[in-house]
């Protein structure tokens, strides 16, 4: 089969369009034909390298995939040859504690496609028959395999992990990115006023078209100072962080009393300080979030095939053209998702 596959971390002239043994698949197991795969954040990591983490090489990235079941293994019982589906990024053991709770995203093995195993740039992945999803099909399967990452890791932050309540103020940090036009839309389904920004007069276009409230250009705008002056000095109930260094103390100086900081990423850098008074004085929490569980997918996946909820995708690519759409991706011009198509 065809595969966008690196032998080493680097830029992105390591991801070479080459051909590989179709992946044979286990009992419980099925082998997805690719229509589509999704890029994130999260492959330009996988294919610079993480300190720490040893990802198997040669390697095949891609976590957010849409396709069709080519092949499926002696004991899986719940999907059929044919059928369209989208795949739960998340794989776990499905058997430890986390897991039998319906967390996944605890579990000590959980892991991505295309993370710590091979993903779907290619024109087939395997994967567990418990990561097959619902196809909802009124998306094509560009805009289907937009959605899973996102739009899980969104909800996880701002519903499971943040609390959100109706009618709250939020606070959605980079709203161009993938995760924060997901963050904008569910903020809107629970009725709270959104508050986004984005380092362009387009995005933030782009982000009042999704529903965000009000905005601010954060490269000419001071985040902490509009915040206050949109809130009446108040701040805002909750802020949706995925940038880091560069927005960490305008986003705990934009916290009302009570606020909740929920943060699923560090584009920019990990470092960042807390003052302590602040935090007991307000009263603030700091909540970390890593990606979502299958459960809140197919709540997502529902909201979706309803027209409550949309993907957002920024322009589709061949897969041939991997090492384009990274370089594309790093340069944070994208509104929304980049899609190869397989
Ligand atoms: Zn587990």
């Amino acid at each position: 089969m065809k595969a966008i596959v690196f032998h080493q971390h680097g830029g992105p002239d390591v991801l070479h369009y080459t051909d590989v043994p179709e992946p044979r698949v286990h009992s419980n197991e099925v082998l997805i034909r690719v229509r589509a795969c999704a890029l994130n954040h999260l492959d330009l990591w996988v294919r610079r390298g993480l300190p720490n983490v040893s990802i198997p090489l040669p390697h095949i990235p891609g976590s957010d995939i849409s396709g069709e079941v080519a092949k499926i293994g002696e004991h899986v019982t719940r999907v059929h040859v044919g059928q369209k589906v989208v795949l739960a990024p998340g794989v776990s053991c499905g058997k430890c504690a986390a897991c039998l709770a319906g967390a996944d995203n605890r579990c000590r093995e959980f892991t991505n496609l295309g993370y710590m195993i091979d993903g779907g740039c290619a024109e087939y992945v395997r994967c567990p028959e418990v990561n097959c999803m619902p196809y909802p099909e009124n998306l094509s399967f560009e805009e289907a395999a937009a959605v899973p990452l996102v739009f899980q890791t969104a909800w996880h932050m701002l519903v499971t992990r943040a609390q959100l309540q109706p009618g709250e103020d939020v606070l959605v940090l980079g709203a161009g990115s993938g995760v924060g036009s997901a963050a904008i839309q569910i903020a809107k389904f629970f009725g709270c006023r959104v508050i986004a920004t984005a380092g362009t007069d387009e995005k933030l276009a782009k982000a009042k078209q999704l529903g965000a409230d009000d905005v601010i250009q954060h490269r000419i705008m001071s985040i902490r100072k509009e915040v206050r002056r949109l809130t009446h000095n108040r701040g805002v109930d909750v802020v949706f962080e995925h940038v880091g260094t560069a927005t960490w103390d305008d986003s705990i100086a934009s916290l009302a009393v009570g606020g909740r900081l929920v943060t699923c990423g560090a584009t920019t850098g990990f470092d960042a300080k807390v003052d302590i008074r602040f935090l007991f004085s307000r009263q603030l929490s700091v909540l970390g979030s890593y990606m979502g569980t299958k459960e809140e997918l197919r709540i997502v996946l529902k909201l979706v095939a309803e027209g409550r909820l949309k993907p957002v995708v920024d322009r589709v690519l061949p897969l041939a053209s991997c090492a384009e759409a990274h370089a594309y991706l790093e340069l944070g011009k994208q509104f929304g998702k980049v899609v190869l198509s397989v």
